[in-house]
C-alpha cells in the first residue's frame, strides 16, 4: 500500500483517480485547490504524486516545480495527467520535473500500470530513454 496525493479540480476525475487508486489497495488523499497542494504534500509525505496539468491558481507545472525545489519532497516520484498533450507539452512537462504523464481521458490500465511502475522505483521506459538514459542502440 502507498500514500498517494492527487491533485486535480475537476470533482469527477478526481473521484476516479482515487477510487481506482483505492481498489488497487492504496490510501488516496484528494486535493482539489491548488494552492492547498504543496502544504498537503507536506503534511501528507506521500510516496506519489499524481497532478492535474491544467489547474486554476498554481498550475501542474508549477506544482511540479514547487515538489522538485522543497527539500522534503523532491525526491517523491510525480504523474502528471493532461487533457492534452500538445506538440512540446510533454517536453515542458519533463522539463519542470515529472516522472511520466499519462492522458485525459485516461486508459484505466495505463494509468494504474503508470503507478506501480513509478511506485517500484523505475520511471516508464519513454521516459528513461529520453532522459538521458543509456543508449539502446535502436534507430
Ligand atoms: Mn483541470
Amino acid at each position: 500500500m502507498a500514500r498517494i496525493l492527487v491533485v486535480e479540480d475537476n470533482a469527477l476525475n478526481i473521484k476516479l483517480f482515487c477510487d481506482l487508486l483505492r481498489a488497487h489497495g492504496h490510501e488516496a488523499e484528494p486535493v482539489t485547490d491548488s494552492r492547498e497542494a504543496l502544504d498537503a504534500a507536506r503534511r501528507f509525505a506521500p510516496d506519489l504524486v499524481i497532478t492535474d496539468i491544467q489547474l486554476p491558481h498554481v498550475s501542474g507545472i508549477e506544482l511540479i516545480q514547487m515538489l522538485r525545489a522543497d527539500e522534503s519532497l523532491q525526491a517523491v516520484p510525480i504523474m502528471a495527467v493532461t487533457a492534452y498533450a500538445a506538440q512540446g507539452d510533454d517536453e515542458r512537462i519533463r522539463a519542470a520535473g515529472a516522472s511520466a504523464y499519462v492522458s485525459k481521458p485516461i486508459s484505466v490500465a495505463r494509468f494504474a500500470e503508470t503507478v506501480e511502475q513509478l511506485l517500484e522505483g523505475g520511471a516508464p521506459a519513454e521516459v528513461q530513454n529520453e532522459s538521458g538514459g543509456p543508449a539502446t542502440g535502436t534507430a
